[in-house]
């Protein structure tokens, strides 16, 4: 998302904050460091399956030759 305030598209994550109904996510501007706290619905992130959201580990290379 882009800054509210320099309206720079460069926000990061800071923290993220889960409650049942919703995720709060505060974000920090790189450019001014402008702190937005956003909030977002935690039933979209619920209907990924766990599968997803697991890092993956040790993924056998695809290029073998
Ligand atoms: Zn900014």
């Amino acid at each position: 998302m882009n800054c509210p305030n320099c309206e720079a598209p460069h926000t990061r994550v800071e923290e993220s904050r889960r409650t049942a109904e919703i995720v709060y996510r505060v974000r920090i501007c790189r450019v001014c460091r402008w702190r937005v706290t956003t909030e977002e619905k935690a039933a979209e992130e619920q209907s990924i399956p766990d599968a997803i959201r697991k890092p993956k580990k040790a993924q056998a290379p695809v290029n073998s030759a």
